[in-house]
């Protein structure tokens, strides 16, 4: 875990998410994947971070 780096193209203030470096609020993987749980997604809330995974803290 302390090894982790951040991705200075990925800022992510989900710190629940076992890839997030909780102190900076970046995500550490090299690329993740987004999507919608909408049929039509039209705002920023419609959209998810399916690389998510629950943190194990
Ligand atoms: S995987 Fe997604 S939710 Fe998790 S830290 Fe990276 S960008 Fe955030």
């Amino acid at each position: 875990m302390e090894d982790r780096k951040k991705n200075s193209s990925i800022q992510c203030s989900v710190t629940q998410c076992e890839y997030n470096l909780g102190d900076e609020e970046y995500c550490t993987l090299d690329s993740i994947e987004v999507g919608t749980h909408e049929s039509n997604p039209t705002m920023p809330e419609c959209t998810d971070c399916n690389s998510f995974v629950l943190g194990s803290e």
